[in-house]
């Protein structure tokens, strides 16, 4: 579906529409400022640009739950989870904002289940709950049940929901319109627009709006081994880096540690919650060594590195589909749950091992290994959504300009992420971006007669000039005379999914789960002499416009490239090892010169920028 036509001036844009671009757009539309100029006849002007149709983003992956402190199984307390988020995060979360996360986490929760979302039950008619890595009682006391579920599918319950939500509001969407360009104003503080291809016409589009929220998902397709679908290349992050702007703590990739041998499809940490454990070569349940009190369901940083630990110590197994092969998995043993409990509570993960690896979990071992999961860092964000930078000590705002979801960073999750604690991150500071941006819509909406046309008019012509570049850009790629489409680079690479897949391997080589000076040195010089200039030699292989992939493809690998070299140097820039984070060359947590968020821009340099600590200082962190 694309738009019939393009309004001259948006209210806002939202760029992306999984959880948090389909949030944001309902917080918007339902806030009472909108509801008001709506009464008075004032139609805000609103587009959500997807370049999937929406119901095809990755939210829909989801599988286990999502985290509230709803306490229908046993007894909880949102201060517990406050707890244990900024514990899983190894204290670089922002207080604040995980208080927020936790204390407005069961709302979120039942507003979603009032829009539709079709919960599992309890046999007393409550929202069903599981357990899930990290969460506990008491302040990291025994574990809890605090995952809201839908049998292994809640990502699918929510995005359907959310985006009949929308249709039901009228959002207008502009789907399969792939976003090249954020525009900003020539100084940078204000936005001005984006550009972006109509992949359905092969055009592409200047989209004046004063106001721009983007929520681009994830960049697990940085790492061959990832759970992560197609999509998932990191263009918001990288359309905000082009802009000049910097990306909090991206140095943080969460490693989840079931991923399918192999393909790294998830198996969802449900498999574990419901009984699954991990087994070494020997047969030995090896979490019981790693992490006595929470065993296989301690935080998935701790259970990576710990199947990691087994696989260096000879104690891996190869996938059975290869028995020749490396010995880079371990086993989940899923023996002890019940046929009948599998079918109604993880109808997905069996699924998916029966058709990928050929296996009955009922009866079989299943070969797993950890694969690239999820951003913790992304576009720094306040907790109203709006995007900053952060220079001289403080944080200066970027007017117009709004993150939610995976591609942000409001740091709730700080160096790892709990389970169940991202589809909660999406909604809910999704929903808090979609008010604020009502508020300032409601102030000088571009229907109103009171509108300021002579800034809208300059905003416009910045986004036509980087329009009109984006143009001439494509026309050299569909014409075979990209810039250094001539010059012919060794590595034999010549098109943009050879390059997605060298470049996957470089990044498990020197990221994956752990890292050192000497891993992440050899990866950049790799991009810089072989990766960059093949980037650059790309070119499409039919000139047609309409519908062709593979232009799409070579901005996303391009995409990808810009954010491993951040990515990289943010990794070398932090001297210690914390959360996900493992550096092998600074094994220890170090409080004293890295307890803070780092900020990177494309020239490399990181500054830091405090953490926010209100209620709980750092401690140690064991399971
Ligand atoms: C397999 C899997 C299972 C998971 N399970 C859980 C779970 O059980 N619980 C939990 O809390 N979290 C889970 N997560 C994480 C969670 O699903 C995601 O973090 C969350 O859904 C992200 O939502 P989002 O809206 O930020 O991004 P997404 O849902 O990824 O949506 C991104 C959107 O951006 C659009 N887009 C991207 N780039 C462009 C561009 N250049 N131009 C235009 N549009 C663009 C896409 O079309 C898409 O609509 C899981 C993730 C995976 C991969």
């Amino acid at each position: 579906m694309s738009p019939k036509r393009l309004e001259d001036m948006y209210d806002a844009v939202i760029v992306g529409a999984g959880a948090a671009g389909l949030s944001a757009a309902l917080g918007l539309l339902r806030s009472p400022e909108i509801m008001d100029l709506k009464e008075q006849g004032v139609e805000p002007k609103i587009l959500v640009v997807s370049k999937l149709q929406p119901l095809r983003s990755h939210t829909g992956s989801a599988e286990g739950g999502i985290a509230a402190s709803l306490g229908n199984i046993e007894t909880d307390d949102w201060h517990w989870h406050y707890y244990d988020t900024i514990k899983g995060g190894d204290w670089l979360v922002d207080q604040d904002a995980a208080k927020l996360l936790a204390e407005y986490a069961p709302e979120t929760v039942i507003n979603l289940e009032r829009q539709g979302v079709a919960f599992s039950r309890t046999e007393d008619g409550h929202i069903s709950q599981r357990r899930f890595g990290g969460h506990t009682r008491d302040f990291g006391g025994s574990p809890v049940k605090r995952a809201a579920y839908a049998a292994d599918r809640i990502g699918h319950q929510i995005l359907h929901t959310l985006w009949q939500q929308c249709v039901a509001q009228g959002v207008a969407f502009a789907e399969e319109w792939y976003v090249t360009d954020l525009v900003l104003d020539e100084n940078g503080n204000r936005v001005a627009g984006i550009v972006a291809l109509d992949t359905h016409s092969g055009k592409t589009q200047a989209v004046h709006a004063r106001n721009v929220l983007i929520a681009t998902g994830g960049a697990g397709r940085l790492f061959h081994t990832t759970s992560n679908s197609w999509d998932l290349t990191g263009d918001g992050m990288a359309l905000v880096l082009d802009a000049r702007l910097q990306l909090e703590d991206i140095e943080f990739v969460q490693f989840h540690p079931t991923g399918l041998a192999h393909t790294g499809i998830l198996l969802s940490e449900a498999a574990r919650a419901e009984g699954g454990i991990l087994r070494n070569a020997d047969g030995e349940p090896f979490m019981e060594r790693y992490a006595p009190e929470h065993k296989d369901l301690a935080a998935r940083d701790v259970v990576s590195r710990s199947i990691m630990a087994e696989i260096d110590a000879g104690r891996g197994v190869p996938d059975p589909k290869d028995p020749n092969g490396p010995k880079d998995c371990v086993w989940l043993d899923m023996t002890g749950i019940t046929p009948e409990r599998m079918a109604e509570a993880l109808p997905q993960v069996v699924e998916t091992i029966e058709q990928y690896a050929n296996l009955d979990p009922v009866k079989d071992w299943v070969p797993i290994k950890p694969t690239a999961h999820y951003t913790m860092g992304g576009v720094p964000i306040t907790t109203d959504g709006e995007v900053y930078r952060w220079g001289d000590e403080h944080r200066t705002l970027v007017d117009g300009l709004f993150a939610a979801g995976e591609c942000s960073c409001v740091s709730v999750h700080g160096a790892n992420r709990l389970g169940g604690n991202s589809l909660l991150d999406a909604c809910l500071f999704g929903t808090r971006a979609g008010r604020t941006l009502a508020a300032r819509i409601a102030n000088n909406p571009v229907d109103s007669p009171m509108a300021d046309e002579s800034a809208d008019e300059s905003l416009a012509k910045a986004t036509d000039q980087a329009a009109a570049r984006r143009s001439d850009e494509l026309n050299d790629l569909l014409n075979g005379s990209a810039p250094a489409a001539a010059t012919d680079t060794d590595s034999g690479i010549t098109n943009p999914y050879q390059l997605m897949a060298r470049l996957g391997s470089v990044m498990d080589r020197a990221l994956a789960v752990r890292c050192s000076a000497d891993t992440i040195a050899a990866a950049l010089s790799t991009i810089a002499e072989e990766l960059e200039p093949a980037a650059k030699a790309l070119h499409a292989h039919d000139s047609t416009a309409v519908f062709n992939q593979e232009i799409t493809a070579i901005w996303e690998v391009r995409h990808l490239i810009e954010l491993a070299k951040v990515m990289l140097k943010a990794s070398g820039a932090r001297q210690e090892s914390r959360g996900s984070l493992k550096r092998l060359d600074f094994p220890e947590r170090d409080d004293e010169h890295f307890l803070a968020h780092s900020m990177i821009a494309t020239d490399g340099a990181v500054v830091l920028q405090p953490v926010v600590i209100t209620d709980y200082p750092p401690k140690k962190r064991e399971y």
